[in-house]
């Protein structure tokens, strides 16, 4: 079992800030506790960073070609 780290946001906080955090993400604002605790914790869940994932495509895809 990995030790929980402080600074993961967990499943929940994660899911909630999902959206947020993409947008963050692909405009390079990555700054932030909140930020620092979601990029924590999809480095430790498959689940929510398959989440993640997908979620970057779909955004990416609203915006046109990816550059
Ligand atoms: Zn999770």
């Amino acid at each position: 079992m990995l030790a929980l780290d402080e600074r993961d946001a967990g499943c929940g906080a994660t899911c909630a800030a999902l959206e947020r955090y993409v947008e963050a993400e692909l405009r390079g604002e990555r700054s932030g506790a909140w930020f620092e605790g979601v990029a924590v914790h999809l480095s430790r869940c498959t689940a929510c960073r398959t989440d993640h994932d997908g979620l970057v495509a779909v955004t990416k895809g609203m915006e046109g070609r990816p550059t």
